[in-house]
């Protein structure tokens, strides 16, 4: 490929994606609402994330990522099918991850045009940090948000499971850095980062993050950690369903703006009080949507953090009233 010419002429797509696009055939309890696409490489990427399989320090399986699985298809026949998908309204946004290599910017910024040839649904990118002329030359081929990760939710985790700890090129400023950037390019609101519950953080640690983040224009998603065969991370387990209700309740209250994290109250470090009263409570649990995937909208990243057999972190649909009441059942103890 010549500099951002021609688009990669390979991409890999998560498998609930290449389903609904029928370039496989396959049966899903849930749709995935936005179609998932991942740069493909014949190597690893270049950072060295303890819990994520694509990883160069990872063993695990190269077409991975969280518990999705990623086949690999020509990127015309992909990116065509997703217009029309689209057009139907099977899908509302379409979002490139992108692993860290040297000319990813080149691939991303070919890949959004094409996405923009066919149709004209949203395009979320998640990369690396990227200078502001990399950002700003996303932002013009007509990107509409950029994620960018910060997975860990204090400067401590994020060294030992993205950084020095593991031999990896981020830095925890460095991101913050990009975030800022990115807000700057992109506009408040219009810019995503996903933080991992469970890699060791307290509730408090990150309710603190999550409200950095708004604070500063970044919407975050959450995640549960996920441990996956082949990582670093792999013999760890994935946080309490009990804390991630909570904290998933927090993120809902602070980025609707109904709470901050200095009204709510921790007790050795766990999350006690939302700073609300308890009819409002009530009222925002059996909203459902604080449990529902959180990110861009539209994202609703089915079986991202879930066994089929459950428990389901993230509803990618609204929960059932059955499955709010058993929810309630977390707060009213
Ligand atoms: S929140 Fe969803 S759509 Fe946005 S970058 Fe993350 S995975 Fe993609």
């Amino acid at each position: 490929m010549i500099g951002g010419m021609e688009p990669p002429e390979k991409i890999r797509v998560s498998i609930g994606t290449a389903i609904v696009l029928g370039l496989t055939c396959g049966r899903i309890d849930a749709e995935p609402t936005t179609a998932y696409l991942l740069t493909y490489r014949e190597g690893k990427c270049q950072a060295s994330c303890a819990f994520c399989p694509q990883s160069r320090r990872s063993s695990g399986r190269a077409d991975m990522l969280s518990r999705v699985t990623w086949p690999v298809f020509s990127t015309r026949e992909v990116i065509h099918r997703a217009g029309e998908a689209f057009r139907l309204g099977k899908i509302v946004r379409v979002c490139i991850q992108a692993l860290n290599y040297p000319s990813v910017v080149d691939d991303l910024t070919a890949l959004a045009r094409l996405v923009k040839k066919y149709s004209d649904a949203p395009i979320s990118i998640s990369c690396q940090p990227l200078d502001r002329s990399d950002l700003k030359r996303l932002f013009d081929t007509g990107v509409q948000r950029v994620s960018i990760s910060l997975d860990a939710a204090t400067k401590e985790i994020f060294d030992r499971v993205k950084g020095v700890g593991v031999g990896g090129p981020y830095t925890w400023n460095g991101h913050f850095k990009a975030l800022r950037e990115a807000v700057r390019v992109f506009g408040e609101g219009n810019v995503t980062t996903h933080l991992i519950v469970g890699l060791g953080e307290t509730e408090e640690e990150f309710v603190k993050t999550l409200q950095r983040c708004v604070d500063m224009g970044v919407y975050p998603a959450l995640f549960a950690f996920t441990p996956i065969p082949g990582t670093l991370l792999s013999d760890n387990p994935p946080p309490p369903l009990a804390s991630y209700r909570k904290l998933q309740l927090a993120h809902y209250l602070i980025t609707k703006g109904m709470s901050r994290y200095e009204d709510m109250t921790f007790r050795n470090n766990r999350l006690v009080d939302f700073g609300i009263s308890n009819e409002q409570l009530k009222a925002v649990i059996w909203r459902g949507e604080p449990f529902m995937t959180s990110g861009c909208p539209g994202c609703n990243r089915p079986y991202y953090n879930e066994r089929p057999g459950g428990p389901l972190y993230n509803f990618p649909r609204m929960p059932t009233l059955d499955e709010i009441a058993k929810i309630e059942k977390f707060f009213m103890s």
